[in-house]
């Protein structure tokens, strides 16, 4: 079986997500049938085996703090999951109208062990480009810390497409020209274009593959193969129809055997230098 990095996991509890989330994302697959115990809270043990039996080896933990669409998921989630499994790496996560002091709060995190961070603008009603972000994107460009946006589209009621803006996306990459970048769903529905652009114009720029229909990835990225080195395999689990099943729809493209090891897991070893298997 292929070994995989998984870039985009969310973890929390069954009961934190919002009812819309639970609907229209976690639901579309058979994963939220297997991994909660009878109480809703995340068994941190079935959730390893469920990925394992996919081929998972690893992959990053995403907390979200999204008060009005999807829930609040909190960090320690995270935490709990790679305390237990380091191959999966915690991300942070931060809503500036939550966290007063966005710096402080991201601090915290870090100590906990946070190896990263997730921004999602979409679900957090706010811009990317915030000025009141930008100090936290300092510490990450700082330390080599990866930032991860959500750069497309959301179903969830409450969420405006103006949140997805690309040109947010191309500010932040435009003043922090030494942060990785990531672009989690490369620009879903509307965007794809624009995403593919930012990975040819700035060179810490990636995209996070994760709730693409694989099959019409090199219709939406013609330049996958000669940026293979930027794109990222991840599910959006668990809400994903299928890991080993897209794993295998990514295969069939028509790409070289360098540019998927790239793609499904050598890009995140050199990303993340604290994943080693
Ligand atoms: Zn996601």
């Amino acid at each position: 079986m292929r070994k995989l990095f998984d870039f985009h996991l969310h973890v929390g509890h069954y009961f934190e997500w919002s009812e819309h989330a639970r609907r229209l994302w976690m639901e579309t697959g058979p994963y939220a049938d297997k991994i909660y115990a009878e109480d809703g809270c995340l068994d941190i043990e079935l959730f390893h085996q469920v990925l394992l039996g996919e081929g998972v080896v690893g992959g990053v933990l995403l907390p979200e703090y999204a008060l009005h669409t999807a829930g609040v998921m909190p960090v320690e989630r995270a935490i709990a999951v790679s305390q237990r499994y380091p191959q999966y790496i915690p991300f942070g996560a931060l809503n500036p109208e939550i966290h007063l002091d966005p710096v402080a709060e991201f601090e915290r995190q870090l100590a906990l062990g946070v190896k990263g961070l997730k921004i999602h603008g979409v679900h957090c009603q706010h811009h990317v480009n915030d000025p009141r972000l930008y100090p936290v994107y300092e510490i990450c460009q700082e330390r080599n810390l990866p930032l991860m946006l959500h750069a497309g589209t959301s179903v969830f009621p409450g969420t405006r497409l103006r949140h997805a803006d690309p040109y947010d996306y191309d500010d932040v990459a435009v003043d922090f020209p030494n942060l990785n970048l990531i672009l989690c769903h490369g620009g879903r529905n509307f965007w794809y274009t624009q995403a593919e652009f930012m990975v040819m114009r700035h060179e810490n720029v990636y995209i996070d593959l994760s709730g693409l229909p694989p099959r019409n990835l090199l219709r939406y990225y013609p330049k996958m193969e000669k940026f293979s080195q930027r794109f990222l395999f991840g599910t959006d689990f668990p809400g994903v129809p299928g890991v080993a099943a897209n794993v295998e729809k990514i295969a069939a493209l028509d790409l070289t055997k360098e540019t998927l090891d790239n793609i499904f897991i050598n890009n995140a070893r050199r990303l993340l230098p604290g994943f080693n298997q």
